[in-house]
């Protein structure tokens, strides 16, 4: 498995390199300030990239700091990220993280994952993120994209995101870990789709196992 684990990641980065994602089209908004990145996360839970990319963008034209969304109105916080998935559960959300970071964390984003999934609307997936992207810890974020790509691929067999990161854990090298996330989602974006993954230009076809499962060969043929 090792093998095919180097060959998946050389694949991944090939794509990165080759391939003009949304992601990467959008990475340097997300830059790797921990708050901006907790913002941007949250943001994005439920609701698709290329809706969450511009959102956040406008956001932080606003507001930057913990103190500018704690100054923000609710009403205009509501109006601005209007286009993301439950824009007023994620308003209210936003201005209690800026309170909380700053009343009992002197304005720092904790940097460890027990104290970040204390967050309202944080979770293992938003948490691991921040701790990858804005702290270089090796973790493993397992979003949408990771969860469904590690599935087909046949790298684990597991029904939440969150098993999806444990079992990970275990089978990917740690120098991989950080990486993981961006490269499964630029991969996820272009090529491996959630509907119709183009599998005849992936080069993972010999080892994946959703290409190679009976149904596939099944509907690829009629
Ligand atoms: S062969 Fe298809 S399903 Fe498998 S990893 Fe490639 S694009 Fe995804």
């Amino acid at each position: 498995m090792k093998k095919d684990i180097d060959l998946i990641i050389n694949y991944l980065r090939e794509v990165w390199n080759e391939y003009d994602s949304p992601l990467k089209a959008n990475m340097h908004l997300r830059g790797n300030d921990p708050f901006q990145v907790l913002i941007s996360t949250v943001l994005s839970l439920r609701t698709k990239d290329e809706i969450t990319y511009p959102t956040a963008k406008k956001l932080f034209e606003i507001c930057k700091t913990p103190e500018d969304f704690l100054n923000i109105s609710l009403e205009e916080l509501e109006k601005i990220i209007y286009p993301v998935g439950f824009y007023k559960t994620k308003a209210r959300n936003i201005k209690k993280i800026a309170e909380i970071i700053i009343k009992e964390y002197g304005g720092k984003v904790p940097d460890n994952v027990d104290e970040l999934i204390k967050l309202p609307n944080v979770g293992r997936k938003v948490a691991n993120l921040v701790l990858s992207v804005s702290y270089g810890k090796d973790t493993i974020c397992v979003d949408t994209h990771v969860h469904r790509i590690s599935n087909r691929l046949g790298l684990v067999k597991t029904k939440t995101p969150e098993e999806t990161e444990f079992r990970l854990m275990e089978i990917i090298p740690k120098k991989y870990w950080k990486d993981l996330n961006y490269l499964m989602v630029g991969f996820g974006q272009v090529i491996c789709k959630p509907v119709k993954p183009k599998c005849e230009v992936c080069k993972l076809k010999e080892i994946c196992e959703f290409y190679n499962s009976k149904n596939f060969i099944i509907r690829r043929i009629l």
